[in-house]
């Protein structure tokens, strides 16, 4: 049985992006963003199609030049995704967007600075209901903040930011806002969120910037977005990764997924660390079996395990599992065993047994199987294994047993 958490979330405002709501008892959404020229209309939609397979619920494209804005026109009535335009320097790039049809907007307050220029911006959401993310960025907040917090990039300079452009939001009645203070810091991104999230009941927008390529920007992304989660902060979520932006979709929803904020809409794929043990090479094993089950829409706990001797035991919980021995395979479904198959189409057939589950059910799988022969062939394996490598194949008792006779000399 899994555990389920819930995590008290902050109370926030609800706001639409296109189809999309964000905020308030909305599930966590997923962004990313496009990383192609907005004016290649056929690559970019290509990519927001990837996209949304990996399970990215908005989109963000750049919007730097007329080019672009030509593109979103284009792009937006066919894209199965919200689109965002990425507004720069140029708040005239924003009102082409609107005029494209975009579902949102993202402005850094560093980059349009002049009041009327922000004004005229928030005048036309407001008037077409379109909403607009505040994007503070650490690397490029505004100079005059910069200062007054003594040339250092503080949380309370990023809120701060954040304030000064509500404020010209609300002088033109504008509030369909949602709002980020990213830094590539992790502790400061944190920080900063904290305190926004005690300033206002906007939503916030999560993430860290610049967080560089895996495995590393993975870990410094999850550090701040999973802990500000956890304290119940943010309705939409963005891991910004020096990689195929498909990569980040992924790993935006594996995290809700992980946590127990979205229900799993993906195979989510479990495997043993393998050790003295193991009788396939489980990490082949198991990127075989991610790379097969891919984006598929199978929304059950797989597991790959190393041997049939604890294998189906330690993952018991899974929906389907497979546990090498003797070179052969051992699927079980939920613990039981139903099948053995040779080493070589261990991927193959838990793919296909996992797919027969997604369309019976666990009990049409369980009854297909002739459980009593797999368990029987199971049990020879397991036996065969035990014979052949002994109770202690890591040598872990052995190793104990030495520590305790060096403790005692
Ligand atoms: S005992 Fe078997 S299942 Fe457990 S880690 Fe080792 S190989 Fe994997």
């Amino acid at each position: 049985m899994q555990f389920e958490t819930s995590f008290a979330r902050r109370r926030t405002r609800s706001i639409q992006v296109g189809t999309v709501p964000v905020g308030g008892d909305a599930p966590i959404s997923v962004q990313s963003m496009t990383t192609t020229k907005t004016a290649d209309v056929e690559g970019t939609l290509a990519q927001i199609y990837a996209l949304a397979g990996a399970g990215c619920d908005i989109v963000r494209c750049t919007c730097n030049e007329a080019e672009a804005a030509e593109g979103l026109a284009r792009i937006v009535p066919r894209s199965p995704l919200p689109i965002i335009a990425d507004i720069h320097n140029n708040h005239r790039m924003a009102l082409a967007a609107l005029e494209a049809g975009v579902h949102g907007l993202r402005l850094n307050p560093g980059n349009i600075r002049r009041p009327e220029h922000i004004k005229a911006v928030a005048s036309a959401c407001r008037d077409r209901g379109v909403s607009i993310r505040i994007g503070v960025n650490g690397g490029s907040l505004d100079e005059s903040l910069y200062r007054k917090y003594g040339g250092r990039v503080t949380p309370e300079a990023m809120v701060e930011s954040a304030m000064m452009e509500l404020a010209y939001f609300a002088d033109v009645d504008f509030d369909l806002v949602k709002i980020s203070v990213k830094a590539s810091n992790v502790p400061l991104t944190i920080e900063a969120y904290r305190q926004l999230a005690e300033a206002t009941d906007f939503p916030l927008h999560l993430g860290v910037t610049e967080a560089g390529p895996p495995p590393a920007g993975l870990v410094k992304a999850t550090a701040g977005i999973a802990t500000l989660l956890a304290e119940g902060i943010g309705d939409t979520i963005r891991y910004s990764l020096t990689a195929d932006p498909v990569e980040e979709a992924r790993a935006g929803r594996q995290l809700l997924e992980a946590m127990g904020l979205r229900e799993r809409k993906n195979v989510d794929l479990i495997a043993c660390p393998s050790c003295g043990r193991a009788e396939v090479d489980v990490i082949d094993v198991a990127t075989r079996a991610m790379e097969a089950f891919g984006d598929r829409q199978i929304p059950l706990q797989v597991a790959v395990m190393g041997c049939v001797v604890n294998g189906p035991g330690e993952a018991r919980d899974a929906d389907i599992g497979i546990a090498a021995g003797n070179k052969r395979g051992h699927l079980f479904v939920k613990g039981r065993n139903v099948a053995v198959v040779p080493e070589a189409d261990m991927v193959e057939a838990l793919v296909e047994w996992a797919e027969y589950i997604q369309a019976h059910g666990v009990e049409a799988a369980l009854s297909r199987a002739d459980i009593a022969v797999a368990e029987r062939e199971a049990r020879k394996d397991r036996q065969r294994l035990l014979e052949d490598q002994g109770e202690d194949v890591n040598d872990s008792e052995t190793r104990v047993e030495l520590i305790r006779s060096t403790m005692t000399r």
